[in-house]
């Protein structure tokens, strides 16, 4: 392991509830909560206010609707939060060639291979430095942990949420894991916690005294050999860029065009099930989830969906694909049919799937979940989730968080919808919080209209780091 804390993680503070609450001048300071809207949906993010009440990522939005009733409730906005993302993503790829994205808002950046930073004193310059370009670029806040491993990192960030940076100085590593709990450790979900409480074993300091062949023993052999290791704070990993492009999939092709649906369902679960049985095999987990389907006309969707962390569960993804299906209409029959996981990582957290999660709400199925439309594009295919939906009796339905525009009133955003009316507030980034009026929901002068960017001038992609100016409060 390496001698100086030059392994960077960046995780962004309660990501898209921040960037809402930037959009939204009215919502600064307040509990707001982004996630599926529906019966069964989750919450994705959760504010820091709304944190407060006890709500959490992944919890069911009705037992968060219970804990905070007077949060205001939000669908994603993905399309802004991927453009955010590549911002941020761009900030870091000018620190280092290695960088490894986790998700949306949270990468790991090799600071040594580039020479960034060589010591303790020159990563706590980069984190610091790093903090405030975001913050100056994306008007949002990112917290940094800097070790020397990245499972120390991680918990550097964690520990320096929100708006702080952390730094594991090499050698004080044992000491800082011992009286923590052993989920602190990747790898160690719900299940193996439980083993280990029942084998008496409740912290990461326990594990290390407890020895590998214990660990061994009641945990399987690569399971047990991996743990022990981090117990001791041995993590080797290396920052790992461009993972996200490494798949493991599995196709067939039909010799006649399928037609039945119902066959359609039950070949996609078993090319979840054959995918997953290669990627157990490749003793690997991934978090995207993604669907091929090749139609009568040989036009070729895919759909993904993008987990919380990655899974090597086949009910996990087999429900996944399932989902994805349903996105896509096979009417006039399929002659090729495909199932991948890719975003893959060596060590599965098995807690993240809140499986009652949000199918059917066209909200975010699991957690910060995503879901593209065809090929990762943004079009309005069946797997956008976005913006104004025919109701079933063809009138338009507003979500709550959509930006709209008002031929008088200018940019707002939907507030709610009900019995024929919306409520619409008009603020935008650099307004003060502003005013709410109602319309008929299908009122002429009301349209769709695409996110502002969050800092004047922003929203032009990555790199562009000295052009932008100005920081929201
Ligand atoms: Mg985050």
């Amino acid at each position: 392991m390496r001698a100086a804390p030059t392994i960077l993680h960046l995780d962004m503070d309660a990501f898209f509830a921040s960037v809402e609450q930037a959009s939204k001048p009215s919502l600064r300071g307040k509990a707001v909560i982004v996630g599926g809207l529906g019966p069964r949906g989750v919450v994705a993010t959760a504010s820091y206010e709304a944190r407060a009440f006890g709500v959490h990522s992944a919890m069911p939005m009705a037992q968060a609707r219970r804990l905070a009733p007077n949060a205001a409730y939000l669908v994603p906005r993905f399309q802004l939060y991927r453009t955010i993302s590549e911002q941020v993503m761009g900030l870091l790829r000018e620190l280092s060639p290695l960088v490894e994205p986790l998700s949306l808002d949270e990468a790991f950046v090799d600071l040594e291979v580039a020479g960034a930073a060589w010591d303790e004193t020159s990563a706590r310059l980069v984190g610091g430095g790093l903090r405030a370009d975001i913050r100056r670029v994306t008007g949002l806040t990112g917290s940094v942990g800097l070790a020397a491993s990245k499972m120390l990192a991680k918990i550097a960030s964690e520990q320096a949420k929100p708006d702080g940076l952390v730094v594991i100085e090499p050698g004080t590593e044992r000491a800082l894991l011992a009286p923590m709990s052993v989920r602190t450790l990747p790898g160690v979900g719900p299940a193996t916690g439980d083993h280990l409480r029942r084998a008496g074993i409740t912290t990461v300091g326990e594990m290390a005294e407890a020895g590998e062949d214990e660990l061994v023993r009641l945990l399987g052999k690569a399971h047990g050999h991996a743990l022990y290791a981090m117990a001791l704070a041995r993590d080797e990993r290396s920052v790992v860029a461009e993972r996200e492009t490494k798949s493991v999939s599995v196709e067939d092709t039909y010799d006649v065009d399928i037609h039945d649906r119902v066959r359609v369902g039950v070949e996609v679960q078993r090319l979840a099930e054959r995918c997953v049985r290669r990627l157990r095999g490749a003793g690997l987990s991934g978090r995207t989830i993604v669907l091929k389907v090749r139609r009568y006309d040989f036009s070729t969707l895919t759909r993904s969906e993008t987990l919380r962390g990655p899974t090597d569960d086949p009910a996990v993804v087999r429900e996944a694909a399932a989902r994805l299906l349903e996105l896509v209409d096979t009417t006039g029959g399929v002659r090729l049919l495909g199932v991948g996981v890719s975003g893959l990582a060596d060590y599965t957290q098995e807690d993240l799937f809140a499986q009652a999660a949000g199918e059917g709400d066209g909200g975010p199925g699991l957690g910060e979940g995503d879901r593209d439309g065809e090929g990762g594009g943004e079009g309005a295919g069946a797997g956008d989730v976005g913006g104004v939906v025919e109701g079933a009796v063809g009138e338009r339905r507003w979500m709550p968080g959509r930006d709209v525009r008002h031929a008088v009133y200018g940019h707002g955003w939907v507030q709610g919808s009900g019995v024929g009316r919306v409520t619409v507030r008009f603020e935008t980034p650099g307004s003060s919080p502003g005013r709410v009026r109602t319309f008929l929901v299908d009122d002429p002068e009301l349209v769709e209209a695409d996110p502002l960017p969050l800092v004047a001038g922003g929203c032009g992609g990555a790199g562009g780091a000295g052009a932008v100016g100005g920081v929201l409060a």
